[in-house]
């Protein structure tokens, strides 16, 4: 920067002002009255004022023959004594004045006066400045760009704080995104663009300025923003949104200021701005709206406006909530690229999986497609934490490489929480759960052929589940029918109906089953327009999407009353068609809850073979479908 050199300068005599001002009120707080310069008199005006009652201290300093004495008037006074006079004493006495023997040497009084009232303040106030200092230019990053060396106190305030990353040392690549082929197709362009920004002004085209990617958290955003510098061997410049406002009122348009400044000289190059949502929230009305917020929102749009794109700098933007984000931001010229950053789909999670099983060992002919399966709505992230919390497992277990069982164990892991030990459910417990288990899994088997049980198991987990059912879709869905709907919700309502078509109660088991099911009846009546009664009218409105909001409703009251209606007369359905199917299978429930039981996991294979299993009551329907197990 062009003022590098005048900026520390600047800040040294700030702080040398602020120094001198603290030294003075901390200099007044240690003597009061200051230090008073004293006054010189004769040994007889002392005398004098002795007899005339006008002294109140003295204090006699022996080697020197001095006096040093205080008046009445608390002014103080200096005087040469007379050597080996012996009448002073009585005379003090006398008179009431408050004597000393002895008085430290006036050198190093003075001494102690300047160490304390100067050099140790000074030297306190130089630390504490070092300290804020130093504290300043960690927060703001370190290997930030600035050079700015030496200045103390605020200086460097006002700096982007970006990292920045030069163009050669981004690793990152497409290669290390997996799946995502739509967004990197988009992003392919900008890549290019950076790359040759002379054809595409030879031509006149105007290249975007900038590209929101939006998805759920954990999808890959902040990956392909830099496999994008990556690729195109730009430098980067990385920045949060909330490092705009984080520290000082008034620094975050500084910064934005300041990081396009720094983004002209470096052209071509990338600003990437993470969770833009922290600073481009709508701006609105409403009386608690952020000043500071607002205002580095402006200088944002107005730095996107300024900048010459021949040169050749796209800013990237992540965000989880695109819905938030204020109009001007995506109007064209700005963000006027949206690539959306999707969970993966099975391809995707297979895709993922594979590419950070790369970097464990891996015992041969591991079957990762059918962890891919197990997983659906699973982010990037999830997946390859799956991968490491495996490897972590195998260490545990002192293999040196990674089994399928150990992947398979962590997708439990990273679905229902850790194996909890230290819950121990007594025999009757875990006859309840074994039932309401198979209960879940019978209805499952009955009513939802494409997605065969994978797995049953009655172990507590750290998320409080006391066992689960997995069940696994055997293709990806993007379309689900009505019918479809009201089988899941059977489904879930399957073991709460094996509790009551055994024990004639019912458990607090059932909870978090009750609030999918109603989740998705909820969605049936005022998102999909799947009832008759109310039809095809929008209802409620999805809010944060990515963010696995909830459902805001627009309907009115009466409606309301109504809505909630359909709802419990659809899981109502469920339920019944439920324990219907549990009544017909009643035998095999109790022949598979007591294996459970016994057994605490089984495999989807060993339930398929005891539910078909041809005794009599096995279900036509279900061996008919499944002729293979
Ligand atoms: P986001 O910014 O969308 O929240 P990140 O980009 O920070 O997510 O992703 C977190 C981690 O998840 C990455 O470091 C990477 O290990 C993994 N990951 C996510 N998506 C993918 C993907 N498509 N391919 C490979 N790894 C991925
Ligand atoms: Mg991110
Ligand atoms: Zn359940």
């Amino acid at each position: 920067m062009e003022d590098n050199d005048k900026r520390p300068r600047q800040s040294v005599i700030l702080y040398l002002i602020i120094a001198i001002a603290l030294l003075f009120a901390l200099n007044s707080y240690i003597h009061p009255a200051g230090y008073q310069e004293t006054q010189s008199v004769s040994y007889s005006q002392f005398l004098n004022m002795v007899d005339d009652n006008q002294v109140s201290k003295a204090q006699i300093d022996t080697s020197n023959n001095e006096i040093t004495f205080v008046g009445k008037n608390n002014i103080t006074y200096q005087a040469t004594a007379f050597p080996d006079d012996s009448t002073l004493v009585q005379r003090l006495q006398d008179h009431n004045v408050d004597m000393s023997a002895s008085i430290p040497n006036e050198n190093s009084n003075l001494m102690t006066y300047m160490l304390l009232s100067y050099i140790i303040p000074l030297a306190l106030i130089f630390f504490f400045g070092w300290l804020l200092n130093r504290r300043l230019r960690k927060s703001m990053g370190d290997t930030m760009d600035l050079s700015g060396s030496g200045g103390f106190g605020g200086g460097n305030l006002s700096r982007s704080s970006a990292r920045e990353v030069k163009g050669q040392e981004v690793h990152t690549t497409f290669k290390d995104v997996a799946g995502q082929d739509e967004a990197k197709e988009s992003l392919q362009e900008i890549v290019d663009f950076l790359r040759h920004p002379q054809k595409y002004a030879a031509i006149g085209a105007r290249c975007p300025r900038g590209a929101l990617l939006v998805g759920p958290p954990g999808t890959g955003k902040t990956l392909l923003a830099r496999a994008v510098a990556g690729e195109a061997g730009v430098t980067f410049f990385q920045i949060s949104g909330s490092e705009f406002v984080e520290m000082f009122v008034g620094r975050g348009a500084a910064r934005v200021r300041d990081l396009f400044k720094e983004a002209k000289k470096k052209a071509p190059c990338i600003v990437f701005i993470d969770e833009i949502d922290a600073i481009g929230k709508r701006r609105d009305s409403s009386i608690n709206s952020n000043d500071e917020r607002e205002q580095t929102l402006n200088q944002l749009l107005s730095e996107m406006d300024g900048f010459d794109n021949q040169k050749g700098i796209v800013v990237l933007a992540a965000t989880n909530r695109p819905e938030i984000l204020d109009p001007a931001l995506l109007r064209p010229g700005r963000f006027d690229r949206r690539i959306h950053v999707e969970l993966p789909d099975l391809a995707g999670r297979k895709a993922i999986l594979k590419l950070h099983a790369n970097d464990v060992k891996m015992e041969p002919g591991i079957d990762l497609g059918v962890i891919a399966r197990s997983t659906p709505g699973a982010s990037g992230a999830d997946l390859a934490n799956i991968i490491n919390e495996a490897a972590l497992r195998a260490v545990r277990i002192g293999r040196s490489r990674v089994s399928q069982d150990d992947i398979q164990e962590s997708v439990d892991v990273v679905i229902a929480g850790e194996k909890r030990k230290s819950t121990v459910l007594s025999e009757h417990e875990k006859q309840v759960v074994s039932y309401h288990e198979v209960g879940h899994a019978i209805v499952g088997a009955v009513q939802r052929k494409d997605a065969p049980v994978e797995k049953i198991t009655i172990v507590p987990r750290t998320s409080g589940a006391l066992g689960f059912t997995m069940q696994v879709d055997q293709g990806e869905h993007y379309l689900m029918t009505r019918k479809e709907m009201e089988e899941q919700i059977a489904v879930l309502c399957g073991g709460r109906a094996a509790e009551e078509l055994i024990f004639h109660d019912m458990t607090n088991g059932a909870s978090n089953d009750i609030e999918k099911a109603t989740q998705i009846a909820r969605a049936m009546v005022t998102q999909y327009g799947m009832t008759n009664d109310l039809g095809m009218v929008q209802l409620g409105r999805q809010t944060n999407r990515y963010l696995g909001g909830g459902e805001e409703l627009v309907c009115s009251e009466g409606t309301q009353e109504k809505v909630d209606e359909l709802v419990q007369k659809i899981v109502e359905q469920g339920h019944q068609s439920a324990l219907k199917t549990l009544q017909e299978n009643r035998f095999k429930l109790h022949e598979i809850a007591r294996y459970l039981q016994k057994k605490e996991t089984i495999t989807g294979k060993e339930f398929m073979a005891m539910f078909t299993r041809d005794d009599g009551f096995a279900p036509k329907s279900v061996a008919a479908a499944n002729p293979q197990s």
